[in-house]
């Protein structure tokens, strides 16, 4: 009601403005002044004209410019209005704002400079603006500091009831009789007013703003350049108006006057900014001091991984580095900032980069502390590495994994060393084959992996023929050149997934693996490379240096797939069976192992200690075979040995002889039968019948090779006093071959004492008239496989003819054995052939029974 009432009032007395100016003269520039109360900036004088500070320079300033001012009293707002409706010309008191400014015009120099300020009641506290919670805070209805406090309330968070009031006075007096706690007012209005009400000034200050009379926008332009041209006189001159007009009013000087507690204000603040200050330096001293302790320690860090023979780095989260020490940068070649924030990528393989990848990720997801072995190259290959890692989560305070630490440790030297050994203890040092040790290995995984893999896979287990004996003979470095050439051999034979070793003195492995064929297929090609293996080995003599030496080999072999497959150790013990088959079987031999190898191995061993026993209590006797001429009639007999079994009767020598030969057990069985021999021979002597008769004994090539065997020789004559001219000794082609050279010495030193020579099985060895020519031989006899089928197959009989012709080429006699048939002895005859041994002339018998079968032989 009241505001309307004003409003009213207002505009009457803007009519009355209105009828005032048409009535001045025209001489003189009409101004219409706005006033509204704000003493002491603004307020009417009693002349209804503008005073107060701004009021009085205007008077001044029209004074001067003669202008006519008019004025006309209105609240703030009306003011406003009626200065932009153009009702008046220019309006003191105003405040320069970006929105002002766009609805009115302003001059350049600031008439005066202000600030809002709160005042409150007294007794209520207000030094910041958080002290304005809660509090009601009277503000001019429409002013800038309304908006200004409002925003700035909100902003603090503060949430406080701004009391809307029409002016200053209005806001002093609500204040005073408590309808709110504190008023925001101009400080100039506030200075004078507070006393008056009881107020006190707080040290809440805000919004400083400058001054202006203001016009309405395009009118009136021309009062602005004259107020600017005043103001800039007498700012700085001494005595001016503006200086009178602000020290009549009690206002501050041009620069904004500073109230006493801004100034106590500024004293606390300046004592706490020196306290902070103090403060500060404290801090900064403590900081720099922690600084200097942090950094030193950090250096001590630094050096301590700096100088560690490891790889020690942190990598985030995306794996980027973010540490890395000297150690890491000498490996990649780079400076720690080239580094840092890179990831592996940037600097190994693609190959290293992934396997790495993983592992790291695998320590951040699982966030546990892994250990692995790693290896990488470098990206340019320069470098390949294997490291022992360590790599650890590092958590944050919220104990998430963000990066990972990793600690390697350089053991490349040590892989190579322990390959260096590995390779020591796999490899044989002479051959360079793989060793025993290898070789089960790969029979391992051979058997482990695929079964249908290893289905056409074998193991073969070859041992060299006589290869003791040359060793005894001509020494180790003459046997270890045999054996690396045999191993050259071996591996020439070895084709792509197989595996040569050695796995003895003088044996070999050869492990067959590849493609699985059909059952049969497979056996015989497995057949076909153990001949291969076995011709390589045997078809062309060995250059030992000091000699040339023919060698051959014995053949176990075992298929690792099918019905056979079992474990390394069933594999081996079945080669080791089919080997000793195949040793038994004489040299040259090999043998596939059969599941009834085991009980045979059996029986064998069994035969074996019977043998020893059998020799130990003389359980041998010798029978003899007529050898007939065909001019002379019987020249002779040969020794053929049994064995007079205490339980199973007379065994044949067929049966014991090749176990004798294995075991080693010939030789003491061959010096008895040697013996035995003799003694006949020294029998026969003192028989006129029987005088002539040469005894003709067998000796296996083991006695041959013994160093001592001329010398037993000798030694049997002597001790039993048989004529050597009578003792004939049938040695087998076959066996002669592994030594020729210290065969025919030997030959030739008995041969010198009378002692014959007789070349036995000939025929079935390596016949070659190279060597054959340089024996000292006395007789070559023909094997009892060519006599048995002289009469029906051609090719035996092309080979006797042959071998008659050797004979009478190398001027010696031929023998046939076997020759159960007149037709038989009258081909042979036919060919050439006037020597026979056979159960036409007689079975071998006791010696009492050879004269007498002889004569049954005759007569038939
Ligand atoms: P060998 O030296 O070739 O002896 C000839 C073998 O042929 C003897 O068999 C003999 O009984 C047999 N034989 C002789 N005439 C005929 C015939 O007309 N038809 C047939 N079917 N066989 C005939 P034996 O006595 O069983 O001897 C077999 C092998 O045992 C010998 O073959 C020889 O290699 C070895 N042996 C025999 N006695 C001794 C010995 O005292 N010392 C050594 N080291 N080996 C011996
Ligand atoms: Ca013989
Ligand atoms: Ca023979």
């Amino acid at each position: 009601m009241m505001s309307a009432l004003k409003r009213i009032c207002s505009g009457l007395t803007l009519l009355a403005m209105l009828l005032a100016t048409s009535a001045v003269t025209a001489t003189e520039r009409v101004v219409r002044v706005g006033i509204y109360e704000n003493p002491p900036k603004l307020t009417a004088g009693s002349d209804g004209l503008p005073s107060g500070i701004l009021g009085d320079l205007l008077r001044e300033m029209a004074r001067l410019e003669r202008w006519q001012l008019v004025g006309v009293r209105c609240e703030w707002d009306d003011c406003l209005l009626a200065l932009q409706s153009g009702d008046i010309d220019l309006m003191p008191d105003v405040a320069l704002s970006d929105e002002r400014a766009k609805l009115f015009e302003f001059h350049q120099v600031p008439a005066l400079h202000s600030w809002s300020q709160v005042f409150a009641r007294r007794g209520v506290v207000i030094h910041s603006m958080l002290d304005l919670r809660g509090k009601r805070l009277a503000v001019l209805e429409g002013s800038v500091q309304q908006e200004y406090l409002r925003k700035l309330l909100s902003g603090f968070g503060v949430s406080s009831v701004l009391v809307p009031v029409r002016s200053f006075e209005e806001g002093f007096r609500r204040v005073a009789r408590g309808e709110a706690d504190a008023v925001a007012a101009n400080h100039h209005f506030g200075e004078v007013e507070a006393g008056r009400h009881d107020l006190v000034e707080t040290t809440l200050m805000f919004q400083p703003s400058r001054l202006f009379y203001a016009t309405g926008r395009g009118r009136n332009g021309d009062l602005h350049s004259a107020i600017d041209r005043h103001l800039q006189a007498w700012l700085d001159a001494p005595g001016s108006p503006y200086l009178q007009t602000l020290k009549r009013w009690g206002a501050a000087p041009p620069q904004p006057r500073v109230p006493a507690g801004f100034w106590w204000g500024l004293a606390v603040l300046g004592a706490l900014l020196l306290l902070a200050l103090v403060f500060v330096g404290l801090l900064r001293r403590e900081v720099s001091r922690q600084t200097r302790v942090l950094r030193a320690s950090e250096d001590k860090l630094s050096n301590i991984l700096n100088s560690v023979d490891a790889y020690v780095y942190i990598k985030d989260s995306a794996l980027r580095y973010t540490y890395a020490n000297r150690k890491v940068c000498e490996l990649l070649g780079r400076p720690v900032e080239a580094i840092v924030g890179h990831c592996d990528d940037d600097f190994f393989d693609a190959a290293t980069a992934r396997r790495l990848r993983d592992v790291d990720e695998g320590v951040l997801a699982g966030g546990e502390r892994q250990m692995m072995e790693e290896s990488s190259r470098t990206q340019d290959g320069r470098r390949a590495l294997t490291v022992l890692s360590v790599k650890l989560p590092l958590r944050d305070a919220e104990g998430r994994v963000h990066a990972l630490c990793g600690i390697s440790t350089d053991i490349t030297e040590q892989r190579q060393f322990a390959e260096e050994i590995h390779r020591l203890e796999s490899y044989d040092s002479l051959t360079r084959l793989p060793n025993r040790r290898l070789l089960l290995d790969r029979l391992q995984q051979s058997l482990s992996g695929d079964p249908v893999a290893a289905g056409g896979g074998a193991l073969l287990l070859i041992n060299l023929d006589g290869f003791k004996s040359l060793n005894e003979r001509h020494g180790h470095a003459v046997g270890d050149r045999l054996l690396q050439q045999v191993a050259e051999r071996l591996i020439g034979c070895a084709q792509a997934h197989d595996l040569a070793a050695r796995v003895g003195s003088d044996e070999f492995a050869l492990l067959i693996g590849g493609p699985v064929q059909a059952p049969g297929l497979a056996s015989q090609a497995l057949e076909r490379r153990a001949h291969d293996v076995q011709q390589a080995i045997s078809s062309v003599a060995y250059d030992l240096g000091s000699m040339r030496y023919q060698a051959s080999a014995s053949i176990g072999m075992v298929p690792l797939g099918g019905e056979a497959r079992a474990g390394v150790d069933a594999v081996l013990k079945r080669a080791d069976l089919a080997l000793h088959q195949a040793k038994v079987g004489g040299r040259n031999t090999i043998r596939f192992f059969q599941p009834d190898m085991e009980a045979l191995i059996g029986a064998r061993r069994a035969l074996e200690a019977e043998l020893r026993e059998a020799i130990a209590s003389d359980q041998f006797l010798l029978h003899y075979q007529p050898q007939v001429d065909a001019e002379r009639g019987l020249i002779g007999v040969e020794a053929l040995v049994r064995w007079q079994h205490p339980q199973r009767g007379l065994i044949g020598p067929d049966t014991f002889i090749p176990l004798a030969e294995v075991s080693g057990l010939i030789e003491p069985l061959g010096r008895w039968i040697l013996h035995a021999a003799c003694l006949q021979l020294r029998t026969w002597n003192a028989d006129a019948a029987a005088r002539d008769l040469s005894i003709a004994v067998n000796i296996s090539a083991r006695q041959l090779h013994h160093p001592d065997f001329v010398d037993l020789v000798l030694d049997t004559l002597a001790a039993t006093g048989a004529d050597p001219t009578r003792l004939e000794l049938e040695l087998t082609e076959s066996r002669l071959v592994e030594d020729v050279d210290g065969a025919i010495a030997k030959m030739q030193a008995l041969k010198s004492r009378g002692v014959r020579i007789s070349l036995d099985d000939f025929g079935t060895g390596y016949s070659s008239l190279n060597y054959l020519g340089r024996l000292p031989l006395d007789q070559l006899k023909i094997d009892q496989a060519f006599v048995r089928d002289l009469l029906i197959d051609a090719n035996d009989n092309a080979i006797v003819r042959a071998m008659v012709d050797i004979g009478r080429s190398l001027n010696l006699p031929v023998l046939a054995e076997g020759v159960e048939t007149a037709a038989q002895r009258d081909a042979l005859v036919q060919l050439g052939c006037l020597r026979f041994q056979g159960y036409l002339y007689g079975k071998p018998v006791p010696a009492d029974d050879v004269l007498e079968s002889w004569r049954a032989a005759v007569a038939a």
